[in-house]
């Protein structure tokens, strides 16, 4: 976001009312009481610092230049004063030995009412405004001036160094975040990004307020960003980036959290290639069940539907809650899709599997993608899914094979042979079910 600082008299603010709009939208806030805005009059009158007002520049065109997002108060204190509808208190000190107590604008001696409209009010105006994309961003900003704290929490992560903050900030910029309902303001996705991260480095739901994001910043300062909790993140993203291909209002900042606490668990536990549509058509679908819910009378409402909407309004930083809120979705997209195949709980295969396979094998590369059919000694060799674990395959004898290493590693890149199916197919009589595999026939390898 551009900024400009600019120090304008108050004789400037009253001449320019007509060019400054007010943003009712934002302004929910009680309005001042007369001693507030006497207490700031006051002040502007004895030469005290009055805290900055911000403004964003308002595309040409328009009547009005700026709209006021912070400092709506102060400014109609400032006007009320000027056009002697306000007064000031009765019971002031003296400035210069002169008494102002109970005086409007008009009643001011030259000398004060002068200083008065020369006192410069500093002002940031917020240009690049045009876009509307930036309104969150602006939104934010407001929020944050409410709160009274300079600098959001994100960004003062965005300034302490190490991996972490530098993971987090290339994984603000996925494409998924252009996606998602919320605006573009970089410490929104950073921020997402770094709770999103922080929940899959617990290995699941976990508090993500402040404190605890902070602190994954300060222990992860080392992160491997080529790691595999790193690739576990990055390959959530990607799997979200695929499901929401296009704009989605639904993707509310909750709603992308708990997504991805869905997908990271869904990847870990099942068969996921296929999945991305029927998580986008089941995601739109929940989406618009929750709403006709809402309009249902009490008695004929959805506990658990409404049980989730408490949920994201309260406390949903917390872990217990995102654990609730993601317990929901998953039970409702697998109860939508009953027949997700699962992966094996066991991805090492053991030894009496590995002695079985090097045997049957006769301790020969199977893959012959870089060499042409090896023998690999019973040292230095690898037991390989022919079908990929990640694409459903089994830990099984039937569906190992001995691999060298350099096969092995160029796997990823190369489609299974038409052999190995057969073999899967006919060969094994321990399939988990009867049902043919999904992905074997168009299985790119990569266990
Ligand atoms: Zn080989």
């Amino acid at each position: 976001m551009k900024t400009r600082k600019r120090q304008l008299p108050i004789s400037t603010l009253c001449s320019w009312r007509d060019r400054i709009e007010e943003q009712p939208h934002f302004q929910r806030l009680p309005a001042w009481t007369r001693a507030q805005k006497q207490l700031l009059i006051d002040s502007i009158i004895r030469k005290y610092e009055i805290p900055k007002m911000y403004w964003r520049m308002l595309p040409p065109g328009q009547l009005a230049r700026y709209k006021v997002i912070d400092g709506q108060q102060r400014l109609h204190a400032i006007w009320e004063f000027k056009n002697g509808d306000l007064a000031l208190s009765h019971d002031l000190a003296p400035v210069s030995g002169i008494s102002i107590s109970g005086m409007k604008y008009r009643d001011l001696p030259l000398d004060l009412a002068s200083d008065f409209d020369s006192y410069g009010v500093d002002v940031v105006i917020v240009e690049e405004a045009i876009q509307t994309d930036l309104e969150d961003e602006v939104r934010e900003m407001f929020l944050r001036l409410q709160n009274g704290t300079a600098l959001n929490a994100q960004e003062k992560r965005n300034a302490m160094s190490g991996a972490m903050r530098d993971f987090v900030k290339v994984l603000g910029q996925h494409p998924v975040f252009l996606n998602c309902a919320f605006g573009p303001g970089r410490f929104v996705f950073d921020h997402i990004a770094a709770q999103t991260t922080l929940i899959e480095l617990c290995g699941g739901p976990t508090d993500i307020r402040d404190d605890d994001v902070n602190l994954m910043y300060e222990r992860h300062r080392r992160f491997d960003v080529k790691g595999a909790k790193a690739t576990k993140v990055r390959r959530t993203y990607d799997f979200l980036s695929k499901a929401f291909p296009a704009k989605t209002p639904e993707l509310t900042r909750h709603s992308t959290i708990t997504l991805y606490g869905l997908a990271s668990l869904l990847i870990d536990r099942y068969v996921v290639d296929d999945l991305t549509e029927a998580l986008q058509q089941w995601f739109i679908a929940f989406e618009a069940g929750r709403r006709a819910d809402e309009a249902l009378p009490e008695d004929r409402r959805d506990l658990q539907l409404v049980e989730y909407r408490r949920l994201i309004h309260g406390a949903a930083d917390a872990g217990e809650n995102i654990r609730a809120r993601i317990g929901i979705v998953q039970e409702r997209f697998l109860a939508a899709h009953p027949k997700i195949e699962a992966l094996d709980a066991t991805r090492r295969f053991d030894c009496e599997q590995r002695l079985d396979i090097y045997r049957r094998d006769q301790g020969v590369c199977q893959l012959r993608l870089k060499c042409e059919g090896a023998r690999v000694p019973w040292e230095n060799w690898h037991a390989d899914h022919i079908l990929p674990y990640s694409k459903g395959g089994r830990t099984t004898h039937c569906n190992g094979q001995v691999a060298c290493s350099a096969c092995n590693l160029a796997k990823g890149a190369n489609v299974l042979g038409l052999a190995a199916h057969w073999r899967l197919a006919n060969d094994c009589d321990s399939m988990p079910s009867g049902e043919p595999r999904k992905g074997v026939t168009s299985a790119n390898a990569s266990s």
